[in-house]
């Protein structure tokens, strides 16, 4: 059956460079001596240890839970798992992937080189069982979205009344190829993963795995899988195909309307390798304690994609890969997108998909200056989401912060196709992203300044009303026993 696609507004053809990490099959990556297990690998709340230093602990032991009730199905988080077997040495701060460099709490192992598993506890027969005890399983696995986003997986199959489930393998982003791979590779556990996650949400009536016309070979093998509940459709080639917005649009010709999130048009979108976790953690009750890693760019050898224990150190990738002298720049995801990193002393965490090493500036050429802008339009013609960049970045260059909401900042996705068409190389995302940081902390300084000014009025209600009280007490005391004499 001819499936019909729609387009999105704007968006690129973008040289790939796929083909430099697409050629070779996955493969184990070393097996660090130790592991870094930052607390926080996810959007939404940090973790708390429950573990000490010295205490040994097994792959995929629960390391560090969600505060309060240790239920984190209820809340916006997920619990980190040893990703080896070993002792905890420290739990202390260090440096993590993040583009400001800065340092949060990471618990420590120093693996014992046996890699030996806790007891795992599938759900072979999961079909049978509840959508939330399958929901709670997930959650309790650690998964979280592995696409880039890191929006724990367990919160998007609460949603109700979901009619499509879309299995994002798109990977529109130049370079990165680990969805590419595991496509590939693990047809099969993919297509699994999409029911068990269909059965999570109540029984999804469509389910799609959608790929981009770019991935021959997976999609090859995903046709080959025998089955008819399925669909694979491939989709043209054209970033950022791969946000969620731009794929519901080609596959639905849904608008995603602004503040609006799919489950408001009875669709979830969870991303390839997120599904084959959901897979391992339900059909063979493995936490979530690697990922597959692209490591690639032309600052390394042998470009390729490793399976990795979450917790290893990026340096021990790259020398894997046979690293070249002169690294110039490491960037964390794709080039447009990415977070450029300070160092490669970091460890992979969940959300990271893809390590970009460049010792030849290929990634962005910073030495083009920066000219006036010419009013031209490229930016406009190109977003995706239809936004007007050039207004966005004369506010944000004014400052004025009122107006930037006015005209939507906070729906760019900085995607960086503006900054990439702009002939004046003006680093477009750079401002937004300043912006956007600049109007948060402002509100979240008038929450603290309404919130004390409410503590406030409330201390000097509550005196008054205890003077009163006191007052009336008195007078009920007098009233009682009158002074003798009178
Ligand atoms: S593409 Fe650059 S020069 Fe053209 S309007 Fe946008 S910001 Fe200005
Ligand atoms: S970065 Fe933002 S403004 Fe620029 S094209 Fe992408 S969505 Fe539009």
């Amino acid at each position: 059956m001819k499936q019909f696609l729609w387009r999105f507004h704007g968006g690129l053809h973008l040289e790939g460079r796929k083909e430099l990490s697409n050629q070779v099959p996955i493969r184990p990556a070393p097996l660090p001596n130790y592991l870094i297990l930052p607390l926080l690998q996810h959007i939404g709340e940090p973790t708390e240890p429950v573990v000490q230093i010295g205490d040994r602990v097994l792959k995929g032991q629960i390391i560090a839970h969600c505060h309060s009730n240790h239920d984190c199905s209820l809340l916006m988080s997920s619990p980190i798992h040893a990703s080896s077997s070993g002792t905890v040495t420290a739990i202390e701060p260090r440096p993590v992937p993040h583009a400001s460099g800065y340092s949060a709490t990471c618990i420590i192992i120093e693996t014992d080189g046996t890699d030996t598993w806790m007891p795992l506890q599938p759900l072979p027969h999961y079909s049978q069982m509840s959508p939330e005890t399958v929901r709670r399983h997930v959650a309790m696995a650690g998964i979280v979205g592995l696409g880039g986003a890191g929006f724990p997986a367990h919160l998007k199959l609460k949603s109700t009344g979901i009619e499509t489930l879309i299995i994002n393998g798109a990977e529109c982003e130049p370079y990165i190829t680990c969805d590419d791979r595991l496509m590939q590779e693990f047809p099969q556990q993919i297509i699994e993963g999409a029911l068990i996650l269909s059965h999570a949400l109540g029984g999804a009536k469509r389910c799609i795995i959608a790929l981009e016309d770019n991935k021959p070979h997976a999609f090859h093998a995903l046709t080959q899988v025998p089955q008819t509940q399925v669909e694979i459709i491939k989709v043209p080639t054209l970033y950022p195909t791969g946000g969620e917005r731009q794929l519901i649009k080609v596959l639905t010709d849904k608008e995603l309307g602004r503040s609006r999130i799919p489950s408001d048009l009875g669709i979830v979108v969870q991303n390839v390798e997120t599904t084959r976790a959901v897979y391992r953690a339900v059909l063979k009750g493995r936490p979530l304690v690697s990922r597959v890693v692209t490591v690639t760019g032309n600052g390394i050898e042998r470009p390729q994609n490793f399976e990795v224990l979450l917790g290893t150190p990026i340096s021990l990738l790259l020398d894997a890969c046979g690293r070249k002298t002169g690294l110039d720049q490491l960037i964390m995801g794709g080039p447009m997108m990415g977070l450029s990193l300070p160092t490669d002393e970091l460890p992979v965490i969940k959300t990271s998909n893809c390590f970009i090493a460049s010792n030849t500036g290929e990634l962005v050429n910073n030495s083009l200056p920066t000219m006036p802008c010419i009013r031209c339009g490229s930016c406009a013609e190109a977003c995706p989401i239809n936004l007007l960049p050039q207004q966005l970045y004369w506010f944000s260059k004014g400052k004025d912060f009122t107006k930037l909401k006015q005209y939507h900042l906070f729906d760019c996705i900085e995607c960086g196709c503006c900054a990439y068409v702009c002939p004046s190389h003006i680093p477009l995302v750079n401002y937004y992203r300043y912006a956007k940081a600049h109007i948060r902390t402002q509100e979240r300084e008038r929450k603290k300044a309404d919130q004390a000014l409410q503590r406030h009025e409330f201390k000097l209600f509550r005196l008054a009303r205890e003077k009163t009280e006191r007052r009336l007490r008195h007078q009920a005391a007098a009233q009682k026993n009158p002074p003798e004499g009178n």
